[in-house]
């Protein structure tokens, strides 16, 4: 073994003290044969090791409990609540192990990354599970490796903060990838704000050709002054010699005070701290520094000591809150995907070329980016993702789409037509939204029907007609009573003859059925009411059929002259009963969460249809709105804002049928935790209240253009109940005047020829009734019925004078 030899070549050759080697194994070597020899060891890594026992040799650096210790007050410190471990599975978690209580006591969800050969690996895993504090537990070689890997998988990115165990990780990071927006904590053994080290380290960079001063070489140059104070307080008296290597007998006889003078040496002017050791030959006084590398600056935050007050001492000025971290200048990679009219690549003529590639883009979500830039004071690069799915979960917590570019932190901002969705929100966060918008039905323009042989029933309902042809038999019915009872209905057919006894009445129930017609078909008849009641009636029913026929004709010019465009579905509930017309929405996106999760009845058999048919779902909105316009056997679900600029884009073609099935919000989406949220929600709410995102919508959205074509499609629609219902309601009070009429005049009646007949009013009334009711049109005349008021209509018994027939006027009492 190299080591082996090293030392005993050295023993051999008589020396006082052997300092190192850097190795774990070396100086676990080196340190058995200096303690077998009696030579003192002299022990200056500054990684620390679980095997680290300071046994037997004079340890310069801090101990490993020494090292949690800082660790843990900076965790603490930066109120960590979640924390990935990584640490190296060959060496296990020695060095954490003092940590491990922390997440019963301070309550710190903990969560181990074991590194394995395949640093890549480990890294993925980290970067899927979302976490974004993380501790590193590893050689600093490792480490380093490990950095690389991380450049390589995009994880020096803000959204991380990553803690080292290891001293000095800042060094090669600081040089290699400074330009990167990381956060890092280092620790160090150096002051490096002290004037001592800044001298130090100049001498030293002349010296190494600009190599920076590591711990472990400021604790060599320390125990080297250490060492040698040692080595003169022994003066002359000190003498070096030959040792056979191996020889347990063979011993350094001054070895044991050499050792004392070292320990008890108190040099005070060291590089990492004042030199002073315990029984155990530890350092008494160990200091730790802790730095901040935080994009491009290095900045010392503040030291641990055991000795002072408040162990670990922060600047009142540090870094630590990266949440409140200034964006000012920063690049962005934003995420978004090509889709009209929020992202769209310009038509240019080719061969024109753009200054920058976010110049290749226009669209509504562009101009956003743009206010969003200028007023949060940040540069982006716009990156439209090639898979262009906007995220779904595969079940195991893992995203696809622009979601899992900004989990996977390859994506600091995502501006597209995303929306907000609670499970989103759970594995990143969303501005307020910019836009509001609903899943709504696209469906091709029906066919236009030209009208048909049987139109001239178009302009009123179904139900308006029956209701017309009952109200019709009632104002029959209606009238064929109020005569019968009405005593003024009755009249003498043969009046020349005073002598004739025979009443009758011309409302037969046909002759009320002919009249009521009549009046409907505004027609009349020869048949004219006598008495107040059954002339109420009549009057209100011709009213009634004066405004039916009226807005009846009225309407039916519309319906003979309007192509009428009746689609097969008017509803999401439609769709979902037939089967004839085919219809899906976007693989990968909200809406077809939406199907998916959804608890109503109506949307469960959509989702149900569309997951076993195959080909129903569409990889882009293009696709969805092609096969729409390709024929009527297609409806496509999709989002209200884009599905309204489509329609406006194919007036003639597209339509929207039902109303929104859902409400959502397009949010910008940012990873965890990113203080940019904030800002941008600050913006949108601001852009709001100016009117620019309104401004924003109508210039990307020109709708006027099917709003004109529309108004020129003006369709005709049949008359229902809630528009013409309220003449029911007049019949109906009329129907109601007439009875209370009828009532009055039968009463009234009765009272007169009770005096007369010198009867009871009641028994009157009953031999009146008895008189109506009898089948027969005819009756014998009471004598006490007045001659003057019966006067026969010219239907029944035409009167004639001189033989010619009555006028009719004359004939209306
Ligand atoms: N805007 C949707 C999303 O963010 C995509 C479109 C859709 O699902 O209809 O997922």
């Amino acid at each position: 073994m190299d080591v082996v030899k090293h030392v005993c070549k050295l023993l051999e050759h008589g020396v006082v003290a052997i300092f190192g080697p850097t190795s774990t194994e070396g100086a676990v070597t080196t340190r058995s044969l200096c303690n077998i020899h009696n030579v003192p060891h002299i022990d200056t890594r500054s990684d620390f090791s679980i095997d680290t026992d300071s046994n037997g040799s004079i340890s310069f650096a801090p101990q490993p409990k020494h090292v949690s210790h800082v660790v843990k007050e900076i965790i603490k410190e930066y109120r960590w609540s979640k924390i990935a471990i990584l640490y190296h599975e060959e060496e296990g978690l020695g060095r954490v192990k003092e940590i491990l209580p922390m997440s019963v006591v301070e309550d710190i969800d903990m969560t181990f990354f074991p590194i394995g050969r395949n640093y890549k690996s480990v890294l993925k895993k980290l970067k899927n599970s979302g976490q974004k504090n993380v501790l590193i537990d590893c050689r600093r070689e490792i480490c380093i490796k490990l950095i690389d890997k991380m450049l390589e998988l995009q994880m020096l990115r803000a959204y991380y903060r990553y803690l080292f165990l290891s001293m000095d990780v800042h060094l090669p990071v600081y040089e290699n990838y400074s330009g990167d927006d990381v956060n890092m904590t280092i620790l160090h053994l150096t002051n490096r704000s002290s004037s001592y080290y800044k001298n130090i380290t100049k001498e030293w960079k002349k010296r190494t050709d600009g190599s920076e001063l590591m711990s472990e070489s400021a604790l060599m140059i320390d125990a080297v002054h250490v060492v040698v104070n040692g080595v003169i307080t022994m003066e002359e008296t000190l003498l070096p010699v030959t040792l056979k290597c191996g020889e347990p007998h063979n011993r350094w006889h001054q070895g044991a005070r050499l050792t004392q003078e070292i320990l008890d040496s108190q040099y005070d002017r060291g590089l990492t701290g004042p030199m002073d050791f315990d029984d155990q030959m530890n350092r008494l006084q160990p200091r730790i520094f802790v730095s901040e590398l935080y994009h491009e600056d290095m900045e010392q935050i503040g030291y641990w000591s055991v000795y002072s007050e408040k162990h670990l001492t922060l600047n009142p000025t540090s870094a630590i809150d990266m949440s409140n971290s200034n964006t000012a200048n920063r690049t962005y990679i934003v995420a978004t995907i090509t889709e009209t009219p929020y992202v769209m690549l310009k038509k240019v003529q080719s061969g024109v070329e753009f200054e920058n590639n976010n110049d290749r883009y226009e669209g509504y979500c562009v101009d956003l980016l743009k206010l969003l830039a200028q007023r949060i004071n940040f540069n982006y690069e716009l990156n439209p993702i090639k898979s262009r799915i906007y995220g779904t979960d595969n079940g195991k917590g893992e995203w696809d789409g622009l979601i899992g570019e900004l989990m996977n932190k390859k994506a600091d901002l995502a501006v597209a037509p995303l929306t907000i969705t609670y499970d989103r929100e759970q594995v990143v966060d969303f501005s307020k939204p910019f836009m509001f918008l609903g899943i709504t039905i696209l469906y091709r323009v029906p066919e236009p029907q030209n009208p048909g042989v049987f139109s001239f029933l178009s302009p009123l309902a179904f139900d308006v007609w029956l209701y017309v042809v009952i109200a019709y038999l009632l104002v029959a019915l209606s009238l064929f009573l109020l005569a019968r009872f009405s005593p003024y209905e009755w009249y003498n057919s043969h009046p020349c003859n005073p002598e004739y006894d025979e009443v009758e009445n011309q409302f037969s129930f046909f002759n009320c059925l002919w009249f009521s017609f009549g009046g409907l078909m505004q027609q009349g008849s020869e048949i004219n009411p006598r008495s107040f009641s059954t002339r109420v009636l009549s009057g209100f029913w011709w009213f009634f059929s004066l405004i039916l026929i009226s807005s009846y004709t009225a309407n039916l010019a519309a319906f003979l002259t309007v192509e009428r465009m009746v689609s097969p579905i008017q509803s999401a509930d439609d769709l979902a009963k037939q089967t004839t017309i085919e219809y899906g929405t976007l693989a990968g996106g909200s809406s077809e969460t939406f199907f998916r999760n959804s608890k109503i009845d109506t949307y469960k058999a959509m989702w149900e249809y569309m997951s076993e048919k195959p080909g129903v779902l569409t990889v882009d909105y293009k696709e969805g709105i092609d096969r729409v316009l390709a024929s009527n056997k297609y409806a496509f679900l999709m989002e209200s804002t884009t599905a309204e600029y489509t329609v406006s884009q194919h007036c003639n073609n597209l339509t929207l049928i039902g109303g929104l099935l859902n409400s959502r919000g397009y949010g910008v989406g940012t990873p965890l935790g990113s203080p940019l949220r904030d800002e941008i929600t600050k913006v949108i709410l601001q852009l709001q209240e100016e009117d620019i995102l309104l401004q924003l919508k109508k210039k990307w959205w020109k709708t006027d253009k099917c709003v004109q074509e529309h108004k020129n499609k003006e369709d005709a629609n049949e008359l229902d109940l809630s528009n013409i219902g309220g003449i029911f309601l007049v019949l109906l009070a009329g129907l109601i005047v007439g009875l209370i009429t009828a009532v009055c005049e039968f009463v009234w009646k009765s009272r007169q020829n009770a005096e007369i007949d010198r009867k009871s009013l009641c028994g009157e009334m009953m031999a009146e009734m008895r008189f109506a009711c009898r089948c027969n049109r005819k009756r014998r005349m009471s004598k006490t019925i007045d001659q003057s008021t019966y006067i026969p209509a010219p239907m029944y018994h035409r009167p004639s004078v001189n033989g010619n027939a009555m006028p009719l006027a004359d004939t209306v009492a």
